[in-house]
């Protein structure tokens, strides 16, 4: 039994230090925190919906860390949660009383060359990109829209590109290296272990710790020129859709997605770039027979193309982003209903609910682009990401705003389910995510360490 003396001297019994007392020596010379300063930090996420405290935070040195935390808890049957930026939004990365592993302690760039580039997993993609266009590649998927995610966080939840032929960010790996639920370290691939390799990708942290991966790349373009088309939603939607299958089917561009946001929320804007060399190309050819009004048109290098949404999250965070509850909806529609799915959606959507940093996002992608590691919705050429990311900034009553908003969550998520589509698992709850999530239904891991019991404490909303 551990005693400790307080601040007025008293000795008195420290069940904390009781729990994680006997732990092993950290090979790799890493940190276990249990004071609850460290604690504290980490009990949430960007979302501000639930809080879970964990028992200890791990700060690895190393890989060999994380196998000798990973063993010791499980033989106890301590539960353990890899970490990185933190930045899903309903818990994904919490368990009470148990064991973090922050990640992002894990930061080298191991080797990037045309065969790829290979990470340690608390690598960011903005790293991975900045790394990959120093020698003239970028990542074969895409990257995500905003880049200060973690490589380990993005491929436990797929990763969703705007590039409509390049699959999931999860396609686009060759290689990992995982710490199993025994402490073991293992590598999988398309070859190696494959089945242990595809319950990993897009597995929610189920299957293990993910310490490194290897990501393929292609060679980068020198630039890209964009094009904005807009379109009014209560009218066009179907239009909309269909231009975005002709693009598609043609292939006339690189990326596809489209917006909606304030200071017009009604307007749906699609975002078009196409890559380029030398000769740019012809916009007429691009944009022949869609029936959006051009808004905008941009040409830039491809880094600071791929670079554009981080400063306005930067900034955002440092204002205090981060601190407001975050809603998110994420739901993946089969082609088939999508489009009664999005105007349905629409007309329960109240102006007000979104903020100036909140915004929808349409993405659409060829589904036979997709590898197994993620069971999309079945069902047409095309499957599409549908999010809605909502946050409290500005609300006048946020936790009772934060209620209706999760309440809402709950009925665009049914109302996908009911449609054939299906939660990604970035959004708020995550245990509602996990539910609908079949990439997470394979086989429970032995001992349960990573995550089978109650994912969450009840939702305590903050703010
Ligand atoms: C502003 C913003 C924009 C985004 N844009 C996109 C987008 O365009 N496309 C898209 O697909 N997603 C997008 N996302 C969602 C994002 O991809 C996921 O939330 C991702 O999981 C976040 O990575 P993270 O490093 O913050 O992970 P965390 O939130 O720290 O963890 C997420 C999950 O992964 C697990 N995990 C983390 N690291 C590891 C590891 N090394 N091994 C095993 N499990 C691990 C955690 O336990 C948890 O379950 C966006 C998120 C934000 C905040």
């Amino acid at each position: 039994m551990t005693r400790n003396v307080d601040g007025f001297g008293v000795p008195h019994y420290d069940a904390v230090r009781d729990r994680w007392s006997g732990t092993p020596p950290l090979p790799d010379g890493g940190e276990l925190l249990l004071d609850l300063l460290a604690r504290d930090r980490d009990a949430t996420d960007l979302g501000n919906i639930v809080e879970a405290r964990p028992g200890a935070v791990l700060v690895p040195g190393g890989a060999g860390d994380v196998e000798v935390m990973v063993a010791w808890c499980a033989r106890r049957g301590i539960p353990v949660r890899a970490r990185g930026e933190r930045h899903s939004v309903g818990g994904q990365g919490l368990t009470a009383g148990g064991l973090h592993i922050d990640m992002r302690a894990l930061r080298s760039i191991r080797a990037v060359g045309p065969e790829g580039i290979a990470v340690e997993a608390g690598v960011t993609l903005r790293q991975v990109v900045e790394a990959a266009w120093a020698r003239g590649l970028r990542l074969a998927s895409g990257p995500t829209g905003y880049l200060r995610l973690s490589v380990g966080g993005v491929l436990s939840v797929g990763g969703i590109s705007n590039l409509p032929a390049a699959g999931s960010i999860a396609d686009s790996v060759s290689e990992l290296e995982l710490v199993t639920a025994t402490g073991e370290r293992v590598r999988c691939g398309r070859t190696e272990r494959p089945e242990l390799f595809r319950e990993v990708l897009g597995g929610l942290g189920r299957r293990g710790v993910i310490v490194s991966a290897v990501l393929d790349v292609v060679p980068a373009p020198a630039r890209v020129r964009g094009w904005v088309l807009d379109y009014d939603s209560a009218t066009s939607t179907r239009a909309l859709v269909e231009d975005v299958r002709t693009l598609i089917a043609e292939g006339r561009t690189d990326e596809v997605s489209v917006r909606f946001a304030q200071p017009d929320v009604r307007t749906y804007r699609l975002h078009l770039a196409s890559y380029y060399d030398a000769a740019p190309p012809d916009a007429p050819a691009v944009l022949d027979g869609l029936s959006g009004a051009v808004s905008a048109e941009h040409d830039a290098d491809y880094l600071a193309h791929v670079t554009a949404v981080d400063p306005l999250y930067d900034q955002a965070l440092e204002a205090g982003w981060d601190a407001v509850h975050k809603p998110w909806t994420d739901l993946f529609l089969p082609d088939g209903s999508f489009v009664d799915f999005a105007e349905a959606a629409m007309t329960v959507l109240r102006d007000r609910d979104v903020s100036p940093m909140a915004y929808g996002l349409w993405f659409p992608h060829r589904r036979d682009r997709f590898g197994t590691s993620l069971r999309l919705p079945e069902g047409g050429e095309l499957v599409w990401l549908w999010d809605l990311l909502l946050d409290s900034t500005g609300m006048p009553r946020p936790k009772q705003w934060l209620g209706e908003m999760l309440r809402q969550c709950g009925r665009f998520a049914d109302l996908a389910v009911s449609m054939g589509g299906m939660v990604y698992p970035i959004g708020a709850p995550a245990s509602r995510a996990r539910r609908h999530w079949p990439a997470s239904e394979g086989p429970a891991p032995e001992n349960g360490v990573f995550g089978d019991g109650p994912l969450l404490p009840a939702p305590r909303p903050r703010g």
